[in-house]
């Protein structure tokens, strides 16, 4: 694995007792649904001299919550647009949905090692060595897929498997040479590339950089599923939160977490549905169609880069060879929940109290 970690969280982390949710934390707000990319909802919460200042918004595709704990408001609010000022230049370097350094590369696959900035080389090695560890559950060549399996279509449609089979021909996370020591990557003609399934990861990591440079304590980054916490709030664990995966606005589990990173995948934020099946936006790049092996995976580590890309492969693996793949990980522990609903704990967890199977009535 690459060093992306940073110290605090390199450092190893403290978790409390790992327990079920009683409720919703404390005087947090309700997710709001997500805004427009410039709107900002800023909320302070104080206990006695603290504060908490809360910056609440839209990027890569998803809501954020930035969460920082100082004495000034003014102090808080100039660190915390530093940390979006981040994870929106992040997102402008590994968009795929406008020109970006990543469509500049898939549009030079075929010509040879192409030069791209450190971070991207280091993204894209990261990825690889997600696709290495998870027997290519995690393969970020998926995209030709991607198009055959259009969520957002206003008439979603099944794919032919001619279709599928020639896209396939362009999936094998294997054949992109990386070279970190002059920076370049080097795609097979045809091939191209998506980091949507590992780059909020990398955002987060750098959003708490950010925060980490500039000298704060206790504050939380929170892109989608990913997180990462660093320190504690109001002296307490933070409370992380595991969506039930079936119950939309319901939470099945409560991880308190402190200096961890905690990344959630499932097949229940985006997909559409055939006579009752449901198609998602996580491939399987053995089949080509969308995974079946957990409806919500989510995976605790130092470093939020590399466990989001494990994260989105346990949801191809399933809960038994992903969690073999878990239990080899130094420091990384995982809460997996399968197609039936149950949910399975990796060895770190196994007295946290977490609930054994999620409530997946309707
Ligand atoms: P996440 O929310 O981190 O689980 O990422 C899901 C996103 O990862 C999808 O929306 C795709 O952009 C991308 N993706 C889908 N399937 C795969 C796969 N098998 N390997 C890598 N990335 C994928
Ligand atoms: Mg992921």
């Amino acid at each position: 694995m690459l060093p992306l970690a940073l110290g605090a969280f390199a450092a190893g982390s403290e978790a409390g007792p790992w327990r079920a949710p009683v409720a919703q934390a404390q005087g947090q707000a309700p997710v709001a649904p997500l805004r427009s990319a410039s709107e900002v909802t800023k909320t302070t919460i104080t206990r006695g001299d603290a504060l908490l200042r809360e910056w609440r918004g839209g990027v890569m595709g998803t809501d954020f919550q930035l969460e920082a704990i100082g004495v000034d408001v003014a102090e808080l609010d100039r660190i915390l647009g530093l940390v979006l000022a981040e994870l929106r230049r992040v997102e402008d370097v590994f968009t795929v949905w406008r020109e970006s350094e990543l469509t500049r590369l898939n549009q030079r696959a075929g010509q040879g090692p192409i030069a791209v900035s450190r971070e991207v080389a280091e993204v894209i090695a990261t990825s690889i060595e997600c696709g290495r560890i998870t027997g290519g559950a995690f393969d970020i060549t998926y995209f030709p897929l991607r198009p055959l399996w259009d969520y957002k279509s206003p008439v979603p449609a099944l794919p032919s498997q001619e279709r599928i089979e020639a896209a396939l021909r362009l999936v094998d996370y294997a054949r992109i040479q990386v070279d970190l020591e002059h920076n370049t990557v080097e795609l097979p003609a045809g091939f191209c590339i998506d980091l949507g399934g590992i780059a909020k990861g990398y955002g987060v990591d750098r959003a708490m950089r950010v925060m980490l440079e500039q000298g704060l304590e206790n504050g939380l980054v929170q892109a989608g599923g990913d997180t990462k916490a660093l320190g504690r709030k109001f002296g307490e664990s933070w409370q992380i939160a595991i969506k039930n995966p079936r119950r939309k606005g319901e939470v099945f589990a409560l991880l308190p977490v402190v200096n961890q990173c905690v990344q959630t995948s499932g097949d229940y934020e985006r997909f559409f549905e055939i006579d009752g099946q449901r198609y998602h936006h996580i491939i399987d790049p053995r089949t080509g169609w969308p995974s079946k092996g957990c409806m919500s995976a989510t995976v605790i580590g130092p470093d939020a880069t590399f466990c989001d890309g494990i994260a989105t492969a346990m949801c191809v693996l399933g809960p038994e060879a992903g969690m073999a793949i878990i239990e080899q990980l130094e420091r990384v522990e995982a809460v997996l929940v399968g197609m039936d609903g149950e949910v399975h704990l990796s060895s770190g967890l196994k007295r946290s109290g977490i609930p054994s199977q999620v409530d997946k009535r309707p």
